[in-house]
């Protein structure tokens, strides 16, 4: 059924870079055969999933919506793909997003821009707008997405889906075409929050392959989102997040679902984290500084592209050159260029150095804030999804809409955008909540109040 409405909706979307028919029907009736056969499956078999182009399947094309990966197919799963395979999920493909997740919109793809399903006009979010716009136009039940800064949570927002951000290491980062290595995690994108707890269950857990993953990672996620009841529960609107610079449909919104809370017995505070100005800041030193470095194996020689100079000598690092030069699209360069600089001798101190240090003053603010509240909320982005092209030709501008999401990267602890009703414009809107470093299932108890 997914994939009929994959062929009869996705010329228009383009969720999808790529279609894994057969190997999907195949997975689905390996799952009727032994459930026929009576074998207990975990109860997600069978139920199909989309998966962010980012994160690695054997045996199919992966290519983080570069040219530089055109074609590469990796030899190996991802260990959250290992577990999708072992819970008997059938993937059905693979989903687009801005190039090795760069962007907001996924209007950085070198395959496409994705629409929103809501407006065909209009993005998607980003940068896993492919995962957020599949969930939304019933291609898909399910989806996985990578979240550095919001890539998770903001298309969520802007496709009125539900997007978690889990606590950093809690779900492997083994497979993971890395962008900023201390920021990145993977996550669930889903229609109901309980949908979401179940993912979350299936992908989380230790993995000794990634040497940041938990030993001991928290969960009772599915018996949070069933609770229904917010007695005593702390929750704490950010003041820094939510003022001026939101449009202001999307704060009506996000105070009435601040009210919904109060009606299911919440207590509402205001807290405030002054150190969340620099955030921004901080996040595009660090996230470029590392996806410079990880972008380095990127080089002609061991993966996907090879191009060679047009005239003169071939060498290595003229080989180098013309693959990167035609490989990598214009926000790929532009972070390479500024990591490298922020990261060269003589600036270290000055950009990096300062940046981890505004990094430790938002966990400080965090942990005072989580002193007062047990969850924290904020609307998830400034706007609802904007027009193709309003933000391209300006990074800035592009930037700022992770500006709600940012911090909770920066401080490794875990975040989930809710649907929130509708703007004045008749898009919808994204609530944030944020909880402390593995305390998960919070975000999962208030969601199942809430939906
Ligand atoms: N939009 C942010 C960026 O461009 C976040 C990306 C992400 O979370 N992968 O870096």
């Amino acid at each position: 059924a997914h994939l009929d409405r994959m062929a009869a909706v996705d010329g228009a979307v383009h969720a999808f870079l790529h279609v894994n028919t057969d190997e999907a029907l195949a997975a689905a009736a390996d799952v009727d055969a032994r459930r026929g056969a009576g074998e207990e499956l975990p109860e997600l078999a069978g139920v199909p999933i989309a998966v962010k182009d980012i994160v690695v399947t054997r045996g199919q094309v992966t290519t983080a919506a570069s040219k530089i990966l055109e074609n590469w197919v990796p030899p190996y799963d991802a260990t959250l793909v290992s577990r999708l395979r072992a819970a008997g999920m059938p993937i059905l493909g693979k989903t687009n997003l801005d190039e090795f997740a760069m962007g907001s919109s996924t209007e950085h793809s070198a395959y496409g821009n994705t629409r929103n399903p809501w407006d065909l006009e209009r993005i998607p979010g980003g940068s896993g707008g492919g995962s957020a716009a599949a969930v939304a136009a019933y291609e898909a039940p399910l989806a996985i997405g990578t979240d550095t800064g919001g890539s998770i949570r903001q298309p969520a927002a802007v496709t009125g889906t539900i997007g978690v951000k889990p606590t950093y290491g809690s779900v492997s980062r083994y497979g993971l075409i890395a962008m900023a290595s201390s920021l990145d995690q993977a996550g669930p994108v889903t229609r109901t929050v309980l949908d979401a707890a179940m993912l979350h269950e299936v992908i989380g857990g230790h993995d000794p392959l990634d040497s940041t993953s938990l030993t001991d990672p928290a969960t009772g996620y599915v018996a949070a989102a069933r609770a229904a009841d917010l007695k005593g529960l702390r929750v704490g609107i950010v003041t820094e997040l939510g003022g001026e610079g939101y449009q202001e449909g999307v704060r009506r919104s996000f105070l009435e679902s601040v009210e919904l809370l109060k009606q299911a017995g919440a207590e509402v505070v205001e807290v405030s984290c002054p150190s969340f100005d620099y955030a921004l800041a901080a996040y595009y030193l660090i996230m470029p500084a590392e996806a410079s470095s990880n972008l380095a194996k990127f080089d002609g020689m061991r993966f996907g592209l090879r191009v060679e100079p047009a005239e003169g000598p071939v060498t290595a690092e003229r080989v180098m050159a013309a693959t990167r030069g035609a490989g990598f699209g214009d926000e790929v360069k532009r972070r390479i260029i500024l990591g490298t600089h922020v990261l060269s001798a003589g600036y270290y101190d000055a950009y990096y150095g300062s940046a981890q240090k505004v990094r430790t003053l938002i966990q400080r603010d965090f942990a005072q804030a989580f002193a007062k509240a047990d969850v924290l909320v904020s609307p998830t982005a400034p706007t609802t999804a904007f027009r193709f092209g309003e933000k391209l030709d300006d990074p800035m501008a592009m930037y700022l809409n992770d500006v709600a999401t940012i911090p909770a990267n920066l401080a490794g602890i875990p975040g989930i955008s809710l649907p929130s009703g509708l703007s004045d414009d008749g898009l919808p809107v994204g609530f944030q909540v944020l909880a402390p470093a593995r305390e998960d299932a919070r975000l999962y108890r208030v969601g199942g109040v809430l939906e």
